[in-house]
């Protein structure tokens, strides 16, 4: 009686667990089709120093306009490939489309910095650097240090010693390195002094709240204290508002990106936004 009703259960979660591959492999097959019909593109969201107005650079987020369900953002199609080695095909995408076109506003007079997100996966493949090294050499108008990584906590912390070696690999190469999300991975001190990573991306969630939140303010605060530190940049994401961006201000947190500044947009409306920015009143007078 228990052993069949085990067995039950057995084959209630066996099932299961097959409508979950179905749906998987489904989402798998068309994201190949997806990138094979080039079907992605990049939006580009600013950074920016709030209090002047400069304009720091911008962060490259993946976005794919899909024939049957319209204008899809990464979270509804990044977990399905997250283990899956269309992840690497994507993300080597995401870093050619982002070279070229840095290379093309140059050619229009604009010399940005872009920042590109790197998945966990990508920075465990032992080629990572070489491959990097290809993309640059392949766009050798873009000086590497315009080019960004954003590399989330979590999945640096993954594995610290593999991680630390490829990073190093890659900064040799005049590439800088932001940490993402920074404060939801637990980093111990220690190994961020051992990483080659310029900035602190101080993650939204924090950012958020931290106008009504003692505890959220104070996760801010303390990133923007370790920063100091540690010699390393800091940036707010997830400025929703013009209080947002002035409370950081006075925290001394001088960079940030969120909606109060510009959502992501697309690639041929970055020239005009950059010709037309002025940051709020109340980020100025400061
Ligand atoms: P992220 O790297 O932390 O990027 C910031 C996310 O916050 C973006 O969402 C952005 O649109 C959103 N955001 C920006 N400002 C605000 C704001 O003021 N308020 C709020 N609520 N949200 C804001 P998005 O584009 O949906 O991307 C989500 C995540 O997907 C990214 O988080 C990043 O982890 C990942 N991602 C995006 N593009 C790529 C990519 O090309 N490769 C990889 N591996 N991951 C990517
Ligand atoms: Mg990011
Ligand atoms: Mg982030
Ligand atoms: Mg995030």
């Amino acid at each position: 009686e228990a052993k069949q009703s085990g067995k039950n259960k057995y084959h209630l979660f066996d099932s299961a667990q097959d409508a979950e591959a179905k749906s998987r492999a489904i989402a798998q097959d068309d994201v190949a089709r997806g990138l094979a019909h080039q079907e992605f593109v990049l939006f580009y969201q600013p950074k920016v120093h709030m209090q002047s107005g400069a304009i720091i650079g911008f962060e490259a987020l993946v976005r794919w306009r899909h024939p049957a369900r319209g204008l899809l953002l990464p979270g509804a199609f990044l977990p399905a490939i997250e283990r899956h080695a269309l992840n690497e095909a994507l993300g080597a995408w995401v870093l050619d489309t982002a070279l070229a076109q840095m290379s093309q506003w140059q050619v229009q007079g604009l010399k940005l910095s872009v920042s590109v997100n790197i998945a966990a996966r990508q920075l465990q493949q032992p080629d990572f650097a070489t491959q990097l090294a290809d993309l640059l050499a392949d766009h050798s108008d873009v000086e590497p240090h315009l080019l960004e990584l954003e590399v989330l906590e979590t999945s640096a912390l993954e594995d610290i010693a593999m991680s630390a070696k490829i990073l190093q690999e890659c900064h040799r190469q005049g590439v800088r390195f932001a940490m993402d999300d920074f404060g939801t991975g637990y980093s111990s001190l220690t190994y961020l002094r051992h990483l080659p990573v310029e900035t602190l991306k101080i993650d939204q969630s924090f950012v958020r709240d931290m106008l009504e939140d003692q505890s959220d303010l104070s996760i801010v605060r303390g990133v923007i204290g370790l920063a100091a530190a540690f010699h390393r940049e800091v940036i707010a994401e997830g400025v929703e508002s013009v209080a947002h961006g002035q409370r950081l201000i006075e925290l001394g947190c001088a960079l940030g990106q969120g909606y109060a500044i510009a959502r992501p947009m697309p690639a041929d409306q970055v020239v005009g936004w950059c010709q037309e920015w002025t940051p709020p009143l109340a980020w100025t007078q400061g």
